[in-house]
């Protein structure tokens, strides 16, 4: 089994959106300025035995046109086309069809955008994250940042969904690759993902659920991006203990410190 880290470009926005507080005013400095960060959009491919795992699927393509003005505005997205997933995927010689499995973090702008191409895979996402954002696309309700063209797109696709339910807490979807159901924190549902490779170790891919090596503290530090503060909190808590006791390394959503850090193809992690 093998690991590739992709690299799909990058956003760039207010710091504050990933560490809720970090450029706060003092009396010492009244009017601070706002932080400008870029911060790196990633995918992981596993490529597995039993068929091509991807986490995540990244930004759709017509981010340009096609996103809500408001998120061009605060959180622009620059990508290459070599950058674009399906240009990763190409390099390494697959096309989404190739892929059996895709498990989707959350159903954020960030995370879901390519999701309508892999018609052919078992798409694995959190139940409350899947049904709270088709509910409030359909009633007309706060999207926070899904957007309508991907939630579109992927109803049109007619995708093969594999929601995981409440009490499914841990779910082993192929031989040392177990899915954590992290429940609501950053958003509605957020899941997790743990790789256990022979040589390099275990990991934790966690996307959202924490942005940043930051967020850990202590004390644990919220981002600007939230749904539910309590939840956030317990997850953060829960990854920080269950890494330590599996001796696993966890890999941040948005952390550009650490990704550039991380082998990127042709290197891989197995
Ligand atoms: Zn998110």
């Amino acid at each position: 089994m093998k690991m590739y880290v992709f690299d799909n470009g990058y956003q760039s926005e207010d710091r504050t959106f990933m560490v809720a507080g970090s450029s706060t005013a003092d009396v010492n400095d009244k009017n601070r300025k706002a932080l400008w960060i870029d911060i790196p959009i990633q995918t992981f491919l596993i490529d597995h035995p039993e068929g091509c795992i991807l986490f995540d699927t990244a930004c759709s393509p017509h981010h340009a046109t096609a996103w809500p003005e408001f998120i061009n505005l605060v959180s622009p997205y620059t990508v290459t086309e070599e950058q674009t997933l399906f240009a990763r995927l190409k390099n390494l010689g697959l096309t989404p069809n190739d892929i059996a499995t895709v498990v989707i973090s959350h159903l954020h702008v960030d995370h879901a955008g390519n999701l309508s191409a892999f018609k052919k895979a078992k798409i694995y996402v959190s139940d409350v994250e899947l049904t709270t954002t088709v509910r409030n696309y359909v009633v007309g309700d706060d999207l926070d940042v899904h957007v309508p063209v991907d939630i579109e797109a992927f109803i049109a696709a007619r995708l093969n969904w594999r929601p995981v339910m409440e009490d499914e807490k841990e779910l082993e979807i192929a031989p040392g690759v177990t899915i954590l159901n992290l429940g609501s924190g950053h958003s509605w549902g957020m899941l997790a993902l743990r790789v256990d490779l022979g040589n390099s170790g275990t990991f934790l891919l966690v996307a959202d659920a924490l942005y940043m090596r930051e967020n850990l503290g202590p004390p644990i530090r919220v981002p600007g991006i939230i749904h539910d503060t309590v939840g956030y909190k317990r997850t953060a808590k829960f990854l920080e203990n269950y890494a330590r006791k599996h001796g696993a390394t966890i890999l941040f959503g948005h952390d550009m410190e650490q990704f550039k850090s991380l082998r990127k193809p042709p290197e891989y992690y197995d």
